[in-house]
């Protein structure tokens, strides 16, 4: 018996980090994989919590160390998933969220010795992923048409996925990623919870 890996990949703008945090305060027996970035902290972010913000020289060592369960490089800089708590988090019965773009879920997704399921969540339409994305301010222009080509490539790939969320409303989508996790723990014999369900017979 062991937790599960949850890949949830979203084009940014879909609104998936707020629900994320919705969700990790939700749902027991859950955490969230930090992956390491050579991005730079955005205003706000914090080391250890959103990110491990690494150099390239440290990343390229944890690379040929094999440090990563999965690595891509994204917007031009180099994001990745080390492996260890994954394996820690895993043997505690907790299920972990890697919130990984579509080239990282494809990797995890290939490893069929960890059990693995995986969500796509996107917006409701190309109009909506636009506006989200210049609302949030963090990008200058070029960035901002970056993502958006790139959020439009990633949305190619969303059949891939095991489960599909719109995100029209935030209550309802994040009562729809809780319900996949507890339904998801219902087919492997876990409580709600997350833990094993087990059936005592009186003596
Ligand atoms: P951001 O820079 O906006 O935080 O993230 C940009 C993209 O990188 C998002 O699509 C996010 O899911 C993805 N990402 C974050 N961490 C990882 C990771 O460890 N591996 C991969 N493959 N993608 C990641």
């Amino acid at each position: 018996m062991s937790g599960q890996l949850i890949i949830v990949s979203a084009p940014s703008g879909a609104g998936k980090t707020t629900m994320l945090k919705r969700v990790i305060g939700t749902v027991a027996r859950l955490s969230f994989s930090v992956s390491h970035t050579t991005r730079q902290p955005r205003p706000g972010e914090i080391e250890g919590r959103d990110y491990y913000f690494t150099d390239d020289s440290r990343f390229q060592q944890m690379i040929a160390e094999h440090g990563f369960i999965e690595w891509a490089r994204v917007h031009e800089n180099y994001y990745g998933t080390a492996l260890a708590p994954l394996r820690d988090a895993l043997a505690e019965n907790l299920d972990v969220l890697l919130d990984i773009d579509v080239q990282g879920a494809a990797i995890v997704r290939g490893q069929s010795a960890l059990p693995v399921y995986s969500i796509f969540i996107m917006a409701p339409t190309p109009e909506e992923l636009e506006r989200r994305l210049r609302g949030r301010r963090t990008e200058d222009e070029k960035g901002l048409r970056g993502r958006i080509r790139q959020a439009r490539e990633e949305m190619a790939q969303a059949g891939t996925y095991d489960y599909l969320i719109v995100n029209e409303d935030l209550d309802r989508s994040v009562d729809t990623l809780c319900a996949i996790i507890v339904a998801e723990r219902a087919k492997q014999r876990r409580s709600p919870d997350g833990e094993p369900i087990r059936w005592h017979e009186p003596h």
